[in-house]
């Protein structure tokens, strides 16, 4: 099982259960498209769809007597008006939008402001005002899977009615029949086992048998203890900072007290002559590749070869490869017979370069 692939594995499988944000579709397209879309559209939503925010505030106002005592800081629900006074209801829509706004700065997974926020992505998917951007692999894959009889699902923080609108319109076209069901957080978090185990109940198959993708690690953690294999897709957008990695955290002060103790250090060996003069190491590169020059360039008017060994301690491995490749090198051209009467030039240097390492070679063999 180590080491296969995302295809491999999912080839292997009965089932396939998908994330959406970060696995079929980039994170940024949901936080800088979607979101802004629904935090600007909230209010207007509200304001015109009495009907459904009814719905959802009658809702809202059971889930809040039922967790009583647990609200912390957040303002009250308003109270759904029982009468159908135009007043009440407007003034009811107005508070909701800050109880909704309010709710959605503090927690953007808070269950409140997800079903509103649905409410509004659903109508904007249907409506064609945002195209689901989806990944072309991830069309592919979708393809492949329903050729091959497998059943897909997708198990998603964003409320069901708003992936099956989501898959309806992507750039890609209707995607949607190659979802067998779609699945939220209703049946559980995605960083518990609970959910993982209701989609393999629900699709009549062992947990071994399905494979579950997604772009967080805890989630896979989730799935593999309930006994899914799962898999990160490595999905990285190569413009966001956060698909890299730092190499150097060396700050400012730090790199200019260690040019500091460096020109003090340089000053004290040069001045005292505790380095050999033919030492290139600790020392100006500039000055250095100037003294190798002038070197090869009297050897070559003296008719003679110059030969330089650079031993750097870090990779010392890769350049002792690199001196017995000489040696094959000159091996091979002999075999060859390019260079056994020394009439070549090149071969002659190569000669004269190889005998002059060769007890190095030896001693490192
Ligand atoms: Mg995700």
């Amino acid at each position: 099982m180590e080491g296969e692939t995302l295809t491999q594995m999912a080839y292997k499988s009965k089932a396939i259960i998908l994330d959406i944000e970060g696995t079929i579709t980039s994170i940024d397209f949901i936080r800088e498209i979607v979101f802004p879309y629904a935090e600007s559209h909230l209010e207007d939503f509200i304001m015109n769809n009495w009907k459904e925010v009814r719905e959802i505030g009658l809702l809202l106002q059971q889930q809040s007597v039922d967790s009583k005592g647990n609200s912390g800081d957040v303002i009250p629900l308003p109270q759904v008006p029982s009468t159908e006074n135009i007043d009440e209801i407007q003034n009811f829509q107005r508070a909701l939008v800050s109880y909704v706004k309010q709710r959605m700065n503090a927690n953007r997974n808070d269950p409140s402001m997800k079903k509103i926020q649905g409410l509004v992505l659903r109508n904007a998917f249907r409506s064609g005002d945002i195209i689901a951007e989806i990944y072309p692999d991830a069309v592919k894959a979708l393809e492949t899977w329903s050729l091959e009889n497998k059943q897909v699902f997708t198990y998603s923080t964003g409320i069901r009615d708003v992936q099956i609108e989501f898959f309806k319109n992507t750039n890609f076209g209707n995607k949607a029949q190659f979802i067998k069901a779609f699945f939220d957080t209703s049946i559980g978090s995605k960083l518990e086992i609970e959910g993982y185990k209701f989609i393999c109940d629900f699709a009549k198959v062992d947990p071994s048998e399905v494979v579950f993708f997604s772009d967080r690690p805890l989630e896979i953690a989730a799935a593999k203890k309930c006994g899914l294999r799962a898999i990160v897709v490595p999905h990285k957008p190569t413009d966001h900072p956060s698909s890299y990695r730092p190499i150097s955290l060396t700050n400012a002060c730090g790199k200019l007290m260690e040019k500091m103790i460096t020109n003090r250090l340089n000053y004290f060996f040069e001045t005292h002559k505790k380095i050999s003069d033919f030492q290139a190491g600790f020392r100006n590169t500039i000055e250095q590749a100037a003294f190798l020059l002038q070197s090869i360039k009297d050897g070559f008017h003296s008719q003679k070869s110059t030969l330089t060994i650079y031993v750097d301690f870090k990779s010392v491995l890769t350049i002792l490869f690199g001196l017995r490749n000489l040696s094959k090198k000159w091996q091979i051209w002999e075999s060859a017979g390019v260079c056994t009467n020394g009439s070549n030039p090149s071969c002659a240097r190569d000669k004269q370069r190889l005998n002059a390492i060769r007890p190095f070679l030896n001693s490192s063999n």
